[in-house]
């Protein structure tokens, strides 16, 4: 275990305290990380007394004498060095009042400094100094619960809550990077303080929301999140997608779970956020579309349309950006079920042409949301499907290498066709552009200039346009 304190920034910092007389520790994240064996390059370094001036001592003994990020207001001071953020604060206790996450702080010991941090698995603590280098203090059994896997908070759960309700949010973020359970007590105490995440700014709970969904299983923390009623407040559309309606003895797939299963199917093939946020939101829209058609059955006509048109509103509300991000989430979502309507059909090339001029370069990213959208539980249906995707595919690539349709412009461009007919931009000029660019989709012509001017000429005739040049 020691070995991770061996790296020598711990040794020039135990130096440092023993000078200074500093009682210090390695405490928090970085140390549970080390009994799990994760990767971790935040460290944490309390001591009893200035963060500040320990922190400017130990940056003075490093060779390349790094820069000390000093914040006076929380009394933290930060050194970038190597690879590493290291950050210093003096051991605190916090006290807090019940309109505000802001705490009173003041100097404290070690043990207050433990008191205050939100689990008992993050309050674990190695010494520093010479006396006690590497010895932990576990004064809330936290090693206990990293072998158990439970999450608990050190002190009753209700107060350590409802001081800072974003500790709700980051349990069940825990609870599933780290594939932990929520102790029963702690767990049913975030459904009562539930309530107090409205005094959480958007941008820190979608922070801990998009570290959910950045887990290896991201239905573990929305499960959570919906079970504690959390879910409903920050996130109602979303919970809207639960509950199966039964007309005629006819029922529909549960969209909560489904959608559940399609997030975590998607997690092995993308690190992509935005690509695991459309997955999230692929059918965002089937409660407002929803219809029982007699003989039909149920349907849920356009909601990848109508989800297009409420992805900003969901982005403006959760903090998230509202850029080309989104953008790519939209048309996402507009074509999530464009390949699979393709496989379900013969495979021509106009479709698959395209399918390939409105996904552009994001094609890859569509077929496989569409992939992890197969959730069926009939084997031979998933199978089918699996092969007709494969199929699909290579089609995509042959199309792709015959054609470059990808991302194409039309290779005869507006401003000639108003030299050619001496024109002003008009309606023609643009029924003209798009005959080109239909045709070429159809395979009528091929993506190429003299082929596209001859078509051009064409069409301009039966527009009754007079050539000038
Ligand atoms: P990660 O870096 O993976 O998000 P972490 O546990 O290191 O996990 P940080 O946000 O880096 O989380 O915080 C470092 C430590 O500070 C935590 O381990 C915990 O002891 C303490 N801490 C952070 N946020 C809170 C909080 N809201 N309430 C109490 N303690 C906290
Ligand atoms: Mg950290």
């Amino acid at each position: 275990m020691n070995k991770k304190l061996q790296h020598k920034i711990f040794q020039i910092i135990s130096e440092t305290a023993d000078e200074m007389q500093l009682e210090t520790y390695v405490i928090g994240g970085f140390v549970r990380d080390i009994y799990l064996h994760r990767k971790s390059k935040d460290i944490d370094i309390v001591t009893v007394g200035s963060g500040i001036t320990l922190a400017q001592s130990v940056a003075n003994k490093l060779r390349n004498k790094p820069h000390v990020n000093v914040f006076k207001n929380f009394g933290t001071a930060m050194i970038k060095y190597k690879d590493l953020d290291i950050e210093f604060v003096g051991a605190r206790k916090e006290s807090y009042h019940s309109d505000s996450r802001k705490p009173v702080v003041e100097n404290g010991t070690l043990e207050d400094d433990q008191n205050r941090r939100d689990f008992t698995i993050n309050a674990l603590a190695l010494g520093l100094n010479k006396s006690n280098f590497g010895v932990l203090v576990d004064t809330f059994n936290g090693i206990d619960d990293l072998n158990k896997k439970i999450i608990r908070t050190p002190l009753d759960p209700d107060i350590t809550f409802s001081d800072d309700p974003l500790r709700m949010m980051r349990a069940i973020r825990f609870a599933t990077q780290l594939g932990f359970e929520i102790q029963p007590e702690t767990l049913q105490s975030i459904s009562k303080n539930r309530d107090r995440i409205n005094i959480i700014s958007g941008e820190r709970i979608i922070d801990e929301v998009n570290k959910i969904i950045m887990s290896d299983k991201p239905s573990i923390g929305f499960k959570l999140l919906e079970e504690t009623g959390l879910l409903k407040i920050i996130f109602p559309e979303f919970l809207l997608l639960k509950g199966v309606e039964k007309i005629n003895g006819i029922g529909h797939k549960d969209n909560f779970y489904h959608t559940l299963e399609v997030l975590d199917r998607i997690v092995p093939n993308t690190e992509n956020l935005w690509l695991r946020w459309s997955a999230l939101l692929h059918d965002i829209a089937k409660p407002a579309t929803k219809k029982f058609i007699e003989g039909q059955g149920w349907t849920f006509h356009a909601h990848n349309f109508v989800g297009v048109k409420m992805i900003p509103g969901i982005f403006k509300r959760l903090k998230l950006p509202l850029n080309e991000k989104m953008k790519y989430v939209q048309k996402m979502v507009q074509l999530h079920m464009r390949p699979i309507v393709l496989s379900e059909n013969v495979v021509t090339d106009s479709a698959v042409r395209r399918l390939l001029f409105e996904a552009g370069d994001d094609i890859d990213d569509l077929m496989t949301l569409c992939e992890a959208d197969i959730t069926s539980k009939n084997e031979d249906k998933v199978k089918r499907y699996m092969k007709n995707f494969l199929v699909v595919r290579e089609k995509l690539k042959e199309i792709e290498e015959k054609d470059a349709v990808r991302n194409f412009e039309p290779p005869v461009k507006g401003e000639l066709i108003m030299e050619i007919f001496s024109l002003e931009p008009c309606r023609e000029v643009g029924i003209i552009k798009d005959a080109i660019k239909e045709a070429i989709l159809d395979g009528l012509i091929h993506n190429d200039f003299n082929e596209a001017y001859e078509f051009m000429l064409q069409k301009a005739s039966e527009l009754g346009l007079i050539r000038k040049i």
